[in-house]
């Protein structure tokens, strides 16, 4: 049990499933790296995903998530998250963010990378950079008897550092049974009354967006995609990090 009563704690047995889950969808990272080339569409993508998880007799867990029509999120350029795939075809100096999420054996993983298309600015690339940079500082902290908010304190001061913004309005979170459990992981400084304990067990979907001009954000009239309100580019990385007794242990590493 918890020191907090809404967050459920994870067995080691129980993450090892987890492990499972979040190795299917490692693979479909890497298999989704050679078909994200400019020409193609973001709709062949997710087909890509989609099928893979589904022949592996697992569930694509976006899809149909509060109506989300996808197995993968695909976000290029200034789109944040929750970007729909479609006809949109990718082209040289994009960058592309791909979120996915599956459910094997009834346990959830949950991941997120940004792809640059052939070559891309300089700009670009450091953000890419710097994102990543945040996310593996983020995971370092994902040990037991830290807070919450020594998560989002790694990202917020790496990303300022490097002259970027941190969206505030969407967060990481805890995952097992369900795709969002408690607690919400926010990517900057939150003086909440409720910052949790990491425990050993918990497991979090730890994800910083990062963007280069304003932190702030607007929903496109599609009603899903979230862009940047200056529309400049923003990046996101996303792993599924559980709680050992040795450290973080990424089950979504490739
Ligand atoms: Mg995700
Ligand atoms: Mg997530």
């Amino acid at each position: 049990m918890s020191l907090n009563r809404s967050i459920r704690l994870k067995t080691p047995e129980e993450i090892e499933k987890m492990a499972s889950s979040g190795q299917l969808l490692a693979e479909v990272f890497k298999e989704l790296k050679s078909v994200i080339v400019a020409g193609v569409t973001t709709a062949e993508i997710n087909k890509v995903a989609d099928d893979m998880i589904v022949e592996a007799g697992c569930i694509p867990s976006f899809k149909g998530y509060s109506g989300f029509p996808a197995a993968c999120c695909i976000s290029v350029n200034e789109e944040v998250v929750h970007g729909i795939p479609g006809n949109r075809v990718l082209k040289n100096g994009d960058i592309v963010g791909v979120d996915c999420g599956l459910i094997m054996e009834g346990w959830h993983s949950d991941s997120a990378e940004t792809y640059a298309i052939g070559e891309v600015s300089m700009e670009a690339n450091k953000l890419m950079t710097t994102t990543r940079e945040c996310l593996a500082l983020a995971i370092e902290q994902a040990i037991p008897g830290n807070r919450i908010s020594d998560i989002g304190i790694a990202v917020e001061t790496k990303a300022h550092k490097d002259g970027f913004s941190v969206v505030e309005t969407l967060v990481g979170h805890g995952i097992g049974r369900e795709l969002h459990e408690d607690p919400q992981v926010p990517n900057y400084r939150c003086l909440s009354d409720s910052d949790p304990i990491i425990e050993e067990g918990l497991v979090i979907a730890i994800e910083p967006m990062i963007n280069i001009g304003t932190k702030r954000v607007v929903t496109e009239s599609d009603g899903w995609t979230i862009l940047t309100a200056d529309r400049k580019l923003s990046a996101h990385y996303e792993h599924t990090v559980a709680v050992t007794a040795n450290g973080p242990r990424i089950l979504t590493w490739r």
